[in-house]
Formats: C-alpha cells, structure tokens, sequence
C-alpha cells in the first residue's frame, strides 16, 4: 500500500471541500448533503385570529441542516382536525402560536428533494410519506414498541419549532408540526419520514398516508393495540375517512361482521361499498344503539355448553368483539346529517358500552369534555380499553404496510378521497371539509 498518510487523506479532502471525511457519499453511515437555498415556494401561511388568517404567499426557503429534510409535496389530506385553525374558528388555541407565521397541514406525501448531512432514513428521489406522527426509535415509548406515542410528538410548541423559510418581507415562517403540508414544500426531521416504494398516483397515496388512514388501519390492524381476529364481528363507530379506513382494516383482517355506524347516509353508503356487512343510523336507534348492537352479535344459541352467550347483562352480554371508535367532535354544526352528541362524548360511551366482555375498544377520535361510564362495568366488565393515538399504528413498520395494501388493491383510497383539489382551492375546500358534506379531500401541489 503507497502512501496512504494522514497528510495525504487530509490533503484529499480539502480537494473536495472538506467534506469527504464527515459525510461519505453513498455510504450506509451518512450521505453528502445536498444543498438547496434560496428556492421559491408557495405555502399557506396562518397568522393571527379569525377567518381569513390562512394565506396563500411566496416563500424562501431557508438552507437545511442536521436531520432536516425537504418534500416536494404531491398531495395531503385536509383533515378536520386542522379545520379549526386554517379557518380560524372559535376555540381556536391562543397565545404566541397566533403571533407565528405558520404552514399548517399535518401530513402529507411526496418526493425528498434534499436532505440535511445526518439524514440516514431517506435519499433524494424517494418517495416519502411525512407522517403526522413521529417516530425517533430512540424515546422511551419507541423502545417500548409504541411508537404511535412517540415523545417528540409533543415537540412542537412555539420553542420546538424552526423557521424553515422566509416571506417577502422578510418573516419567518415555521411548519406546524414540523411538517406544514399545506404548501409546495415541506420541511420536516428524519423522525417524521418514511420512505414508501411504490408507483401509486399520488391521490391514493396521499390518502393511504394520511393521518386518518394510518390511524383507522392501525385501530384495526397494527399489532401494538389489539388487531381484528378473523371471524370477529367489529363495529366501526363513526364513518369520517378514518372510520371507514377502519371498516377496511376489518374486512382485510377477515372480521366475520362489521357494523358500520354514521349519522349520515352518504357515508353509510360508502361504508357498505368498502366492506361494511351492516350500517346503523344512531340517530334513528337512539337509546336503543347499544342493545341493537348487541342483539346483532348474539351468537346463533345462548347454550352455554354449546359456545353460546347471553345476550344481555353485564357479564354475559353479547356484543361486537371489537370496536373501533372515530368519532370525534364537531367543530361546526354539520350542513349534512348532525350525529346525537357534537362532543363526540356519547359514540364514545357508546362504543364502549357495545363491546362484548372480553372485547376490546379502541377509540382514536378527538372529542371535548369528559365520560362517564357505569364503575362497576368499567371495573369488571371485561372490556379492554386501547387509547390509540394514530390507531397505534407504528409508522416505520406500519405505513409501508398500509401502502402495500394500496398497492395490492385491498384498500380503496378512491372512495374515501371523494375531493380533490389544487394547492390554490384549498382554503375554500377546507370548508366542505369542516362542514362534513365530503368524506375529505385531498389537496395536490
Ligand atoms: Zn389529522
Ligand atoms: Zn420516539
């Protein structure tokens, strides 16, 4: 070997900018960065109160470094989760978020245009999902395999985030959960990407990847809570996009009977398309939703000896062996079907109260107040309870999963994503969103 020095390597690297012993090309440890500043994007800016805060403006990108990451946007969800503050509705949060020149939008899928020097998970050209859960793999619950609680999900107060790009009059402007999909390009960390390999039109694949998505297939499938049996009976308590990707995650895992549970009939439609075997009106069984369910799940005989069961009582009573909850609250009186309870509080009870002893509830949804429920049946009624942020799904092991669903032609994206509309419409789309007269909507960029 000729002269292989230290002075040699050194002088080698200076060659190259300096840059050849930190950050080897194509190496499995580390890529070079590729540095992109200066770039013009369009992005919808929120800023201050009320209706009209939201903005679509010409933005500078900043450089990147570390573990940041940009997107060039295909598509995102516009989930009513968001509605509250890119309409600037009442009960929007206040302080100095509202000060901030932010790019909301939670989610969304797209192609990696650049990468920090740290970035291991993805290369530029892949394909990505910009997952609106993170998962680090290194906190104390992406150890314990609950990565859909992973603990950088709460950083993202006004101190987490950073400035990614700058207005034209020189403000800067962060992304809201470090994600900000409501734009041309998205600046996010490496904890919030997951590569996906696949061809799908980016529509679909903007709906797989969603928030929603992820979350009902995860409450129906992902492994860390308690996924659907085959031959189980389910009931699917609300059917906004995440509740009908649950209806899916049912009928794939092979549920024997699924009930699908909406106050309105165009989503009771859609759920019976996508593998609901039964829909419920709650608004039509009132009181009764309960014991409708669990007349529906009694077992052919109440022999005991022969597998049967009770089919009322609090420990022999039927009911669904799994109940996935996506509900939630109304953020605006709906100009279609309005459900029982717009707090959300009551399918949420209700969900718990149809699940057979031994059953499991899992509930996703964002509702507003507080439960109560019978102490003695929460105490021995042999229900078990799952808080699923994200459905629980693990978005590393589970995504690429739920994309391979997509793929296979088992999930139907198409008939949940029933908008779809370019970056410049978004707003005005927001409000069928908010007003629940589409199941979502898909914004493209
Ligand atoms: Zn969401
Ligand atoms: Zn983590």
């Amino acid at each position: 070997m000729s002269k292989l020095s230290r002075r040699r390597l050194l002088k080698n690297a200076a060659a190259v900018g300096g840059a050849a012993l930190t950050a080897p090309a194509a190496s499995a440890l580390g890529q070079s960065a590729a540095v992109v500043t200066g770039r013009k994007f369009r992005g919808w800016v929120s800023r201050g109160t009320g209706s009209g805060r939201t903005k679509l403006e010409e933005l500078t990108l900043r450089p990147i470094s570390g573990r940041q990451i940009v997107v060039r946007t295909e598509g995102t969800n516009l989930c009513y989760s968001n509605t509250t503050t890119v309409l600037g509705l009442p009960g929007m949060f206040a302080g100095p978020l509202t000060r901030m020149a932010i790019i909301d939008g939670h989610g969304g899928v797209g192609v990696v245009e650049a990468i920090g020097p740290d970035v291991r998970r993805v290369q530029v050209g892949d394909r990505v999902c910009v997952s609106g859960t993170p998962q680090c793999g290194n906190c104390y619950q992406c150890l314990r395999g609950r990565a859909d609680m992973c603990q950088f999900l709460g950083r993202q107060g006004p101190n987490d985030l950073v400035p990614i790009a700058d207005m034209r009059d020189g403000t800067p402007v962060y992304a809201s959960s470090h994600i900000g999909g409501l734009a041309e390009l998205m600046v996010t960390f490496e904890e919030w990407v997951v590569p996906v390999f696949t061809k799908a039109p980016a529509v679909d694949l903007a709906m797989v990847c969603s928030c929603v998505s992820v979350a009902g297939l995860g409450a129906s499938t992902s492994q860390a809570l308690a996924s659907i049996a085959p031959g189980a009976t389910a009931a699917i308590v609300g059917c906004g996009p995440l509740g009908l990707s649950a209806v899916q995650g049912a009928r794939i895992a092979g549920a024997s009977r699924i009930i699908a549970i909406d106050p309105i009939k165009a989503r009771r439609d859609v759920a019976l398309n996508v593998g609901a075997t039964e829909v419920l009106d709650p608004n039509a069984e009132g009181d009764r939703l309960v014991a409708k369910v669990r007349e529906m799940t009694s077992t052919p005989n109440n022999r005991l000896w022969s597998g049967g069961r009770d089919a009322g009582g609090l420990l022999g009573g039927a009911g669904a062996d799994f109940v996935v909850e996506g509900a939630g609250a109304d953020r605006a009186k709906p100009r279609v079907e309005a459900g029982p309870d717009p707090t959300g509080v009551l399918p949420l009870r209700q969900a718990y109260e149809m699940c057979a002893p031994g059953g499991h509830v899992i509930t996703t949804s964002l509702p507003s107040g507080n439960i109560s429920l019978s102490a003695v049946f929460f105490s021995i009624g042999g229900r078990t309870h799952h808080a699923g942020q994200a459905g629980g799904a693990n978005p590393m092991r589970d995504i690429p999963r739920f994309v391979a669903l997509l793929d296979g032609r088992q999930y139907d994206a198409k008939s949940l994503a029933t908008r779809v509309v370019p970056l410049a419409g978004m707003v005005e789309e927001y409000e069928e969103v908010l007003y629940r007269t589409t199941i979502t909507a898909i914004m493209t960029a």
